[in-house]
């Protein structure tokens, strides 16, 4: 588990002015990783961290030989179109590289007029400048479920005689999603069509969902995999994450009501699902943990999902919010709307948890599989992570403050993603943003 050192000091600072801004989600404490290259270069993709407004270039930094040994073998990892071999490197590789980039930005670096600063100057690139891209290969996208709330909204909604099923508090659920339409913030996709069927009809059509839904849940990216037939160990779990990013998994709940029994989504999920561009490190987030704890009553996990370390510290507090920008918002110049606010602490199974089950059974995870969280909905309404529970599925809209309403999302609507942690005694870190946007259907 990734404790505290000197790269988490709230006093700390950088010679990059704009890391030290008041708000900022990159400062010198956070440096999570990305896949860019300079908007319209046509250049090749590179790994890039974040600093203030800038990008740190890491191809042009592994070149440039400002760091040395692991280090240096990291950046190199990182510097091409996917951080797959930087992830697959391990954690004693990422912690290397992320305190070599934090000697060398420092602000009372004892070099700072130093040739490895000034080298380092030289890789950094104004992120206005900049376009991104899905920062992994991702081979397997593994969708889990591991709020209660969302679990039992969705589940009265869906089934009110059976909300929660009985495996809920004993198994962290998933399914297999689908990672070839996982695509980079900005993406745009035509609403799906699907087979929908009415309660009362006799049979379904084929139609544009009219029951367009977002979900808000952060993506878990793994680092180095595991042997086929080898378990990961809850005590072994976290070091095989890379980090943590924003995701919309998109959701038609008009088609997935239709189609999940029994085998579960399938058409209303994989068209679309959208990640932010920064992956935050564990290491990163170490002075946000929090206890993993359970309810009153509610049984303990089994042994193998149980351990001292993820008992004390295996959550995260990660402040999560969702906004939306209407064509009509957008038009009059106006900022997104709240939809909700909430935070990662109440997922009621750890990230540790999530790695070590998927592989009790000797599944082989790979470098940068990406898991979902499922959809982060808080202990109350208005904590909700998706449109079909912060409307009572539709029956309730929710009025906008310029004079909309919405049950599910319309054509044109955009939904951002935000996340950040925030307490005192640390520094503040963020992900930074995620934007998607629904176009109309395809004729
Ligand atoms: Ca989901």
């Amino acid at each position: 588990m990734s404790l505290l050192n000197h790269t988490h000091d709230p006093a700390a600072r950088s010679w990059v002015q704009s890391a030290n801004a008041a708000g900022s989600d990159f400062p010198i404490q956070n440096l999570p990783f990305c896949v860019f290259r300079r908007r319209g270069s046509g250049a090749a993709f590179r790994g890039g961290v974040a600093i203030g407004d800038q990008v740190i270039d890491l191809a042009q930094l592994g070149a440039a030989g400002a760091l040395q040994g692991l280090a240096a073998e990291a950046a190199l990892a990182g510097a091409g179109a996917s951080l797959n071999p930087l992830m697959a490197l391990g954690p004693a590789a990422w912690q290397a590289l992320r305190h070599g980039l934090f000697d060398l930005l420092k602000a009372d670096a004892p070099d700072v007029a130093g040739t490895a600063v000034e080298a380092l100057r030289g890789c950094l690139v104004a992120q206005a400048q900049v376009e991104y891209t899905v920062p992994a290969q991702i081979g397997d996208y593994t969708d889990f479920y591991t709020s209660v709330h969302h679990a039992t909204n969705i589940g009265k909604l869906f089934r009110p005689d059976n909300p929660l099923m009985p495996n809920y508090k004993w198994v962290p659920i998933g399914y297999h999603g689908r990672a070839s339409s996982i695509g980079i913030s900005g993406q745009a996709f035509p609403r799906p069509k699907g087979q929908l069927k009415a309660p009362d009809a006799e049979a379904p059509v084929l139609a544009p969902s009219k029951r367009m839904d977002i979900e808000l849940e952060l993506g878990i990216f793994i680092g180095q995999g595991n042997e086929q037939g080898s378990p990961i160990g809850i005590e072994d779990a976290e070091n095989h994450v890379f980090g943590i990013c924003l995701l919309n998994d998109w959701s038609a709940r008009d088609i997935q009501a239709w189609e999940y029994q029994p085998l579960g989504p399938f058409l209303s999920k994989n068209f679309a699902s959208t990640v932010s561009p920064w992956i935050v490190t564990l290491e990163a987030l170490a002075p946000y943990r929090v206890p993993f704890t359970r309810p009153e009553g509610d049984p303990q996990p089994l042994p193998y999902l149980d351990s001292a370390a993820n008992r004390q510290g295996g959550s995260f507090d990660i402040q999560l919010q969702v906004g939306l920008l209407t064509d009509q918002m957008r038009a009059a110049g106006q900022s997104d709307a709240q939809l909700c606010r909430t935070s990662y602490r109440h997922a009621y199974w750890t990230v540790a948890q999530m790695v070590t089950h998927h592989t009790v059974n000797g599944c082989n995870l790979q470098p940068g599989d990406l898991f979902g969280s499922g959809t982060l909905s808080g202990p109350t309404l208005d904590q909700a992570g998706a449109l079909i529970e912060l409307t009572s599925g539709g029956k309730h809209p929710i009025a906008l403050p310029n004079g909309e309403s919405r049950t599910f999302l319309e054509d044109g609507d955009a939904v951002v993603l935000r996340g950040w942690c925030e307490q005192a005694g640390a520094a503040r870190i963020g992900f930074g943003e995620c934007w998607g946007q629904v176009l109309p259907a395809r004729a």
